[in-house]
């Protein structure tokens, strides 16, 4: 089975159909989404209908898409991501602000290899940052392979008879990842459209369940397409030139 790894994709149209595209010609069987479809881009309905046409395996609703629930979902974020979440509740069509307050809360497992959710999986909105937060993660997980999104940062942490890895993000179009028997990982593909490693190319991940093997790509889309969006559609600058920045 090749499953098809999308997180944070914050509404950005373009950044998601380079990668839909990108792993049309390279070949997946299911959908697997880590959360956080809107909030911060101008395209929150035409990503969520885009997600619903691929009839996902699974998914798990991120921090940004329980403010389909109302806006007091969005009172730890800061200005510029509450401006977001606002105007994205009024953005959202009531059918589709429906089926985002639907999504279930992480962690799900989904087979005997993979296990999903947005933050951590013994928290849905806990960040993992470093050793200490990853370790926690590590225990917790039910399943050989963690995936998890929320911080926008593609990095692979490792436990191997208790010896800890930490790998960064690649700086290559496609990395690989083989996964070894008795190992347990805590992946995070990287964001899709709003990287935060300074890179800004979108990212995302095939896993491989038969070859044991974890597929991790960078795309350049079309940015400025996206900018132009968030620019004209009133939302705040700075979530345009972030784009650029990777940041
Ligand atoms: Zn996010």
């Amino acid at each position: 089975m090749r499953y098809l790894i999308l997180t944070d994709i914050h509404a950005n149209l373009e950044a998601l159909e380079t990668v839909l595209s990108d792993a049309q010609v390279r070949g997946y069987d299911e959908t697997l989404v880590l959360g956080d479809l809107v909030g911060y881009g101008a395209d929150p309905n035409a990503v969520v209908d885009r997600v619903r046409a691929l009839q996902p395996t699974a998914m798990v609703r991120g921090n940004h898409d329980k403010v389909a629930f109302g806006l007091d979902q969005a009172e730890g974020f800061n200005t510029v991501a509450r401006e977001a979440a606002q105007w994205t509740l009024e953005a959202l069509t009531p059918e589709n602000r429906e089926w985002v307050a639907a999504l279930p809360q992480g962690p799900r497992a989904v087979d005997d290899l993979i296990e999903i959710c947005h933050g951590a999986p013994y928290d849905e909105d806990a960040y993992i940052f470093d050793e200490t937060d990853a370790r926690l993660a590590l225990k917790t997980a039910t399943r050989p392979l963690c995936l998890f999104g929320h911080t926008h940062y593609p990095v692979t942490f490792e436990l191997r008879n208790g010896s800890f890895t930490r790998r960064g993000p690649a700086a290559e179009t496609e990395a690989r990842l083989e996964l070894s028997e008795g190992v347990a990982y805590l992946l995070n593909p990287g964001s899709v459209g709003q990287p935060r490693d300074g890179d800004p190319r979108a990212a995302y991940a095939i896993v491989d369940t038969g070859a044991k093997r974890v597929e991790l790509f960078r795309l350049t889309y079309p940015l400025e397409a996206a900018q132009a969006k968030v620019i004209s559609a009133g939302l705040p600058e700075i979530l345009a030139r972030r784009l650029a920045a990777g940041r």
